[in-house]
């Protein structure tokens, strides 16, 4: 498929008064029409802040500070192609280079997120219908008059993700909007919709919540849903129920899912391809094959155990010995991140960051000096090979 989602480069930071932190150091990856791709990381490794980067969320203290977030969107491409040439690049626009309210509009038909805890997506005092009646007359609305729109939702969450336009109050919601609401309840699987719509959040359970996040983030018709862990709060069985409606949904919309997660089983069932993170670097990346049966980087092959094996149901993130580095700017400098807790690291580790290409989304690509040149893939990966000499 085409690439509909192009991420190059991107850096975040937070400017707290502890300092400079460096949530997102590095990231760069390809999402494909249709695709379910996978950012997998322990937690503190910045797939959060990256989800954020990529829906353009990011909110003070932390800013998005370099890098590309491209999705395709052919109006737009054509919009500002003779405008603005650097922000155009095929039917591609990047984001961070649009004007704000231009920006906006892509919050809906381009992208939409979901999140790990559903209820705080969801303003309490609302019912759940109106809360997706009003995410639909919003990109309604949005369609009509592209740059202006807020919405009452607006600070929950996904609500933030709607465009700006004060919707009044509920009797502004037309009949179509509301019955669209029940359509969407029904497409993720919510029994007798119709009455669950008149009904408030915490009437809800964990698993039929997420559905209507899900229902609610599907309003603008997004060509790609960013999923931050979206069943990690969830029991075992509402969780293979949510990956299914995922996926269904994936299916018969032809939408694309970033799923972002810690857990490798969630990765190793739902994703075609797949990136690494680390200390807020992509540290590898390849297709599911790539990752799982020859991963290459010293953190990743930590992570899978020393017998990755794709055909176990549930690979868990294994223990790896020592911290995660922080990510304060001060601590950082140039340096393999990964170096104090690497059993390969040399002198040349800790002198420099290990470079990644971020071009040929095909390929399988490695942040590590071991993978820099042209090597012999089982020779770097022998056990006691490179040794440790700091
Ligand atoms: Fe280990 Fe060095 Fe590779 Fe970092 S660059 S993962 S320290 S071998
Ligand atoms: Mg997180």
């Amino acid at each position: 498929g085409d690439e509909i989602l192009r991420v190059r480069g991107l850096k975040t930071r937070f400017f707290t008064d502890e300092g400079q932190i460096n949530a997102v150091e590095d990231v760069s990856f390809d999402v494909r029409d249709g695709e379910i791709y996978g950012i997998v990381g322990e937690s503190g490794s910045g797939k959060s802040v990256t989800a954020l980067s990529v829906v353009d969320l990011v909110d003070s203290p932390g800013r998005v500070t370099a890098g590309e977030v491209w999705y395709r969107n052919a109006d737009l491409a054509e919009e500002f192609r003779e405008k603005r040439p650097d922000a155009v690049d095929g039917d591609l626009v990047d984001v961070r280079q649009l004007p704000e309210g231009v920006r906006r509009s892509l919050r809906g038909p381009s992208f939409s997120m979901i999140f790990q805890d559903p209820m705080s997506s969801f303003n309490p005092s609302l019912t759940v219908g109106e809360q997706i009646a009003e995410a639909v007359e919003v990109q309604r609305r949005a369609r009509a008059n592209p740059r202006r729109t807020r919405s009452r939702t607006q600070g929950y969450g996904l609500g933030s993700l709607l465009v700006d336009s004060l919707i009044p109050s509920r009797s502004y919601l037309d009949e179509t909007s509301r019955a669209r609401a029940v359509e969407l309840l029904e497409q993720v699987g919510i029994p007798d919709p119709a009455e669950r719509a008149e009904e408030y959040p915490h009437q809800f359970s964990g698993g039929m919540l997420q559905r209507a996040m899900i229902a609610q983030a599907l309003a603008g018709e997004p060509d790609v849903l960013v999923a931050d862990e979206p069943t990690t709060a969830l029991d075992v069985t509402i969780q293979a129920q949510i990956l299914n409606l995922l996926r269904d949904l994936q299916e018969e919309e032809g939408m694309s899912v970033v799923m972002i997660t810690h857990d490798l089983g969630v990765i190793a069932r739902m994703c075609d391809r797949v990136g690494v993170m680390y200390a807020g670097e992509i540290v590898e990346r390849g297709t599911l094959e790539d990752v799982f049966e020859t991963p290459v980087h010293p953190y990743t092959r930590g992570l899978l155990g020393s017998i990755p094996d794709l055909a176990d149901p549930a690979p868990r993130l294994q223990p790896i010995e020592g911290n995660v580095p922080s990510l304060l700017d001060s601590e950082m400098g140039e340096r393999c991140y990964f170096a104090d807790r690497c059993p390969k690291a040399m002198e040349d580790c800790l002198r420099r960051i290990p470079e990644f290409d971020a071009d040929g989304s095909d390929e399988h690509r490695v942040r590590c000096v071991l993978a820099e040149q042209p090597y012999d893939e089982s020779r770097a990966l022998e056990e006691g090979d490179g040794e440790r000499e700091v």
